[in-house]
């Protein structure tokens, strides 16, 4: 049997912001083509993982290591891990006046595929290919022409995040509740697209609350944060769990 591929490893994480401490000792490891789903209070440190994941410059890493495929990110700038594969899907996607949708995504794939050391794609190819993309995710071609993100609602902001994940093919992708704000239909489309996307061979780490998706999406592992590590593992009967008795008489 083949050893599954280690994707990302974090060892004894301590993070603090403002000289104070969040994330107290986390430990995680993700094998290639895992979905782990991260629950957990407000408070317990949810963001801030997603956020020293992918190399936000205000949190500050005072001991433990963070690994991408074997090598050492934990001081890693945030573009050099973009450029590696990893992806953030923001909570709260930024509006960027100005900038056509359809502009700035063939600008993130094109940098991309140049890491990656392949050719660009033409603007009618891409054209083509984002169409395609669009339509898995049941948004409308409408949202490429316009400005990325302004006067998006918050579940086609969403649903543009999904469309950026897919485009890129990220190897890691983080999605920080990505279901907030989004109504039983959106939520579908989106819980599919991440459906679909994954079939290959891509990893995922989910931060949500909503226990629908959770079912939907089907991880392969489920943890608990508390006071800022993971205090529980298992499978996605711990979501259920959680759901019936609540954090507090859990752990
Ligand atoms: P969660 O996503 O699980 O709700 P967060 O990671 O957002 O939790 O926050 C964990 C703790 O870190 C909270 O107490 C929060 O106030 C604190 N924190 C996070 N970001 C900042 C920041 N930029 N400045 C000050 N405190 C922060
Ligand atoms: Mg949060």
């Amino acid at each position: 049997m083949c050893k599954s591929e280690e994707i990302l490893r974090i060892d004894n994480l301590h993070v603090s912001i403002k000289n104070e401490c969040i994330l107290k000792g986390l430990n995680l490891s993700i094998n290639k083509g895992e979905i782990h789903v991260i629950m957990g209070k407000n408070g317990s440190g949810k963001s801030t993982l997603a956020k020293v994941i992918s190399g936000h410059p205000l949190y500050n890493v005072t001991h433990g290591k963070i690994l991408l495929k074997n090598e050492d990110i934990t001081h890693a700038d945030p573009d050099y891990r973009a450029h590696q594969g990893i992806f953030l899907g923001f909570q709260y996607p930024v509006e960027v006046p100005g900038v056509s949708n359809i502009d700035f995504l063939r600008m993130a794939y094109n940098s991309r595929k140049k890491i990656l050391n392949e050719d660009e794609i033409d603007p009618l190819s891409f054209f083509e290919l984002v169409n395609q993309k669009i339509k898995n995710i049941n948004m409308s071609p409408l949202f490429l022409e316009r400005s990325l993100n302004e006067g998006f609602s918050g579940g086609e902001k969403k649903k543009n995040e999904i469309l950026q994940m897919s485009l890129l093919d990220t190897e890691l992708s983080v999605l920080d509740e990505i279901d907030s704000g989004l109504d039983v239909d959106a939520l579908r489309d989106i819980a599919d697209s991440i459906k679909n996307f994954h079939k290959s061979h891509n990893s995922l780490i989910m931060i949500t609350h909503y226990q629908k998706l959770i079912e939907y999406i089907n991880p392969d592992y489920v943890h608990i944060m508390d006071n800022g590590s993971i205090k529980l593992s298992g499978n996605k009967s711990l979501a259920i769990q959680i759901d019936q008795y609540g954090y507090e008489n859990l752990m």
